[in-house]
């Protein structure tokens, strides 16, 4: 943690450094609080929150009559870790049933999110945790997706079930998979799906077969929405489609380390009203972090 709270500080943020110019005035006007709120849409914190935000954050400055604006930025810093509210449960729930069946993990998002990425990155913290993985390839739209998985199945040293025809059924791969994670008593089956948003009715369908489809052999223990940080609002219609028909237990924030604004974190998980659990901040195999609400404030205010 102390290396994300160091990376997303170095990222340095168009919030922070907006956030500073204007507290950094003697006095705050009319037109500081409406720049202050500007700045906080402009970073995807999202309309509404943004004036909820500002109307507590001026009400506080108000009845306890704070002048100092140095002051003021630790209160909106204990406004917005509010927001990102530290009390959400983010533990990933991993564990094997209690009737021995694997912890099935359901990777869901659109293509390009970086979903497989993050398949590969979670199969190698649960490895290196001492826990056994299967990695399911149920994007079979794609041979070239599967292969992407596989890749960095071998990388971690875990073994990934795959169809070796294109356009097989995803559903047939993912029961598959966690059949094989059963018979061989394995802790984990990650499974990673396709996301074509073009058709909501077509992926509703799919993704409704494979959760049924698993759910015969393992309960579902949690569904992630990997989100692309660096898309802002697109990412938040994404979370609304996938919310409505994909259960989401927790979202996977991807890249930010890139310009990602992050503000996306206090809007997505208003719309969906789950957490986010994970951060991606990178492309390589130990870019994946437990997302921290204080070092990610810290890192909005750097
Ligand atoms: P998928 O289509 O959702 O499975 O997405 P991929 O896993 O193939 O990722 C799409 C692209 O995003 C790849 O080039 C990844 O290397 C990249 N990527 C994934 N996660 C991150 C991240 O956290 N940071 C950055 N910078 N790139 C990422």
């Amino acid at each position: 943690l102390a290396r994300l709270r160091g990376r997303l500080a170095r990222s340095g943020s168009p919030l922070g450094a907006r956030l500073l110019q204007v507290l950094s005035r003697d006095h705050l006007t009319e037109d500081d609080w409406d720049e202050l709120e500007e700045t906080l849409l402009l970073a995807d914190v999202g309309a509404g929150p943004s004036a909820e935000l500002i109307e507590a954050l001026r009400t506080r400055v108000r009845v306890e009559g704070v002048k100092d604006p140095a002051h003021v930025r630790t209160m909106l810093r204990e406004q917005l870790l509010a927001l990102v509210d530290p009390a959400l449960d983010r533990e990933l729930s991993t564990a094997r049933t209690a009737d021995g069946a694997p912890a099935v993990v359901l990777v869901v998002g659109v293509n390009g999110t970086g979903k497989t990425t993050t398949v590969g990155k979670l199969a190698r913290v649960l490895v290196a945790e001492g826990r056994t993985v299967v990695l399911g390839a149920a994007d079979t739209f794609r041979a070239a997706a599967a292969d992407q998985l596989q890749t960095w199945g071998s990388r971690v040293g875990v073994h990934t079930v795959r169809s070796d025809r294109d356009g097989a059924d995803p559903a047939a791969v993912a029961f598959d998979a966690v059949r094989q994670g059963r018979s061989e008593g394995v802790d984990v089956v990650l499974v990673d799906t396709a996301g074509r948003l073009q058709n909501k009715a077509g992926l509703m369908d799919e993704l409704g077969k494979i959760t049924r489809v698993i759910t015969r052999e393992a309960p579902l223990s949690e569904v992630l929405l990997v989100l692309d940080a660096t898309t802002g609002q697109n990412g938040l219609n994404q979370a609304r489609v996938f919310g409505e028909v994909a259960g989401v237990t927790g979202i996977v924030l991807t890249k930010l380390d890139g310009t990602a604004k992050g503000g996306i974190v206090v809007a997505v998980q208003r719309e969906l009203g789950v957490p986010v659990k994970l951060v991606g901040l990178g492309e390589g195999p130990d870019d994946l972090a437990p997302f921290d609400p204080e070092a990610f404030v810290d890192g909005l205010l750097e």
